[in-house]
């Protein structure tokens, strides 16, 4: 008798972080569940479609991008100097095909630019002007950097500015105090932004997607995890595919996402066994802070983050969308297809 195939099934992130300690509304928390439950069932009906994990990781960052309350294209965090760079990576786990950019801040939505930089370049990461003048001649859309500015991101990096510390991490960040408090469920300070989506779908193929505005105050120059392969992001049929958010250097220093998919094949770990240990031991025993969304060729799902909380969620074909905040959210250790954090 033929094997049943696992549902096809999509899982994102918007960001790991600290929880407010202000007093938070109904409708702060509603905005962000139903940011999440619109992008997750985008990404969704991709697949209940036929279609690729490919298409749709990239369907869902992009929608991510695009959405103000996370860190990655408009909304996208500063740098030191007021500007913006952004970092997006594309990974195709049937193939081991793999795009990304990093430090552009003219392409609207990085993870087109990385996903074309995969399809249409025999590279694997272009990086600032090479990167932009690439994405102009695939067509993609350009835009002047102010777009991807708001006001709560300026706020943010003046408070990071208004510090005698040189707030290169999110550690530094969270060591601040402000004035503000976020109005957003996880403190926006101390939230390590980020988004990603991993996916497997119909035809057993896995595919993970990460977008960034990298960290408030960053140096610019600096490139964190998301768009280094097997840093913050990688994808293999043959293990897993995971998006991570996090402080990116601890993640490039232990190779965060491949990590976990090695664990898997050399050492026979379950999915979730492998997240786990990377989040909650390798990545703490060097002040390694963030989460992760990880899925497997037969639809385990694992979402594992050592920080209060992570904006996440996850959508099998035909099952309704779940999203969580917290850790002790609903749903948030439920069914995971038997992976359950
Ligand atoms: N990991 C990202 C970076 O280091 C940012 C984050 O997830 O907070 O650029």
């Amino acid at each position: 008798m033929k094997p049943v195939s696992p549902l096809p099934v999509i899982a994102i992130h918007g960001g790991a972080g600290t929880m407010s300690r202000s007093d938070l509304s109904v409708e702060q928390h509603a905005a962000y569940h139903a940011a999440l439950q619109r992008i997750l069932r985008a990404g969704q009906q991709v697949l209940a479609d036929g279609g690729s994990a490919l298409d749709a990781v990239s369907v869902a960052v992009e929608l991510l991008e695009d959405c103000p309350l996370f860190n990655a294209g408009h909304g996208a965090v500063f740098t030191h100097d007021e500007t913006h760079e952004l970092d997006a990576m594309v990974m195709d786990g049937a193939t081991l095909r793999a795009g990304a950019v990093a430090c552009v801040s003219r392409i609207r939505r990085p993870v087109r630019a990385a996903r074309a930089v995969m399809a249409h370049s025999p590279h694997v990461l272009l990086v600032g002007p090479g990167a932009e003048v690439f994405a102009e001649e695939q067509g993609l859309e350009m835009v002047e950097p102010g777009y991807f500015s708001t006001d709560a991101r300026r706020q943010q990096l003046q408070r990071a500015l208004g510090s005698d510390t040189a707030v290169l991490d999110h550690d530094g960040a969270a060591a601040l105090s402000f004035r503000n408090a976020a109005a957003a469920p996880l403190d926006e300070d101390r939230k390590l932004g980020t988004v990603g989506a991993v996916a497997l779908d119909c035809h057993g193929n896995l595919a993970a997607a990460t977008s960034t505005g990298g960290m408030t105050n960053k140096r610019p120059g600096r490139i964190g995890d998301s768009p280094v392969i097997g840093a913050g992001t990688y994808a293999d049929n043959r293990s897993a595919a995971i998006s991570c958010t996090g402080t990116g250097e601890m993640f490039m220093r232990t190779v965060a996402a491949y990590d976990i998919c090695a664990r898997m094949v050399y050492a026979g770990q379950s999915l979730d066994e492998a997240a786990q240990a990377v989040v909650m031991q390798v990545l703490p025993a060097i002040d390694g802070r963030g989460g992760l969304i990880a899925v497997d060729a037969q639809g385990n799902l694992s979402l594992p983050f050592n920080t209060e909380g992570m904006y996440r969620g996850w959508a099998r074909v035909g099952e309704a969308p779940v999203t969580a905040i917290y850790a002790n959210d609903a749903g948030s250790a439920g069914d995971l297809g038997g992976s359950a954090p």
